[in-house]
């Protein structure tokens, strides 16, 4: 499978090794401007993750990653609720460090934390983008942020209802207040739903038993 990053090599290649050590994908590192593939949301200085990928494309329905400084937007509608940290799209695992680099989550160019723990939030992000489509876990339940202030809902798809499971649900860096919003899975709200609250939590393994049974690769996953 080929790993596309925008120039992002250190990150590319530290992620690669876990994908390797989690999953076993054969992978191959590319390096691309990527600029050609994405649509601007201008209104947000973000793009959508609705991108071209088609045009990076070497045989039809291609799995790829794609690793980008590029701020990523599920809509148009809400700047404050409505940007993601990567996405599992159309057979591509699309992933942003644009908002991985602080201690918040406002995008930026300058990386704030150490490079230690920038690589594995990185790393943690794209594991769970190819886990959505690579573990088959019947005991997944629906997550939905929630925001306190709009009511507006954002769907996240189905997650693992383990806390200290890489295949648990993000939506911050850390748990937002709840005077913001919070995440319902399986219709309950939840809290620990930031990225470091799940680093600190997940094994080496970054999978819970149940999902780390649940991989299920079939050959599409072998090229
Ligand atoms: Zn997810
Ligand atoms: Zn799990």
């Amino acid at each position: 499978m080929r790993f596309i990053h925008q120039n992002l090599p250190e990150e590319a290649n530290y992620a690669a090794l876990e994908i390797k050590r989690v999953y076993d994908l054969p992978l191959t590192l590319e390096a691309h401007t990527l600029e050609h593939i994405f649509r601007p949301v201008p209104a947000f200085k973000g793009v959508s993750y609705q991108c071209n990928f088609q045009k990076l494309w070497h045989r039809d329905l291609e799995r790829m990653i794609i690793l980008t400084s590029h701020d990523l937007f599920a809509d148009n509608k809400s700047q404050e609720d409505d940007w993601i940290f990567g996405s599992c799209w159309m057979n591509m695992y699309l992933a942003s460090t644009a908002r991985l680099k602080g201690r918040d989550n406002k995008p930026r160019e300058k990386r704030e934390v150490s490079p230690e723990h920038y690589l594995k939030r990185v790393t943690a992000l794209i594991l769970h983008e190819l886990g959505h489509d690579l573990i088959d876990n019947p005991a997944y339940e629906q997550a939905v942020w929630i925001n306190a202030q709009t009511g507006y809902q954002l769907p996240l798809g189905p997650h693992c209802t383990n806390p200290s499971c890489l295949m648990w649900e993000c939506v911050d860096i850390r748990t937002p207040p709840q005077e913001e919003g919070w995440m319902e899975l399986g219709g309950k709200p939840v809290t620990g739903t930031g990225i470091d609250d799940v680093l600190e939590r997940v094994s080496e393994n970054w999978l819970c038993s149940q999902c780390s049974s649940c991989i299920k690769k079939d050959s599409s996953w072998k090229q």
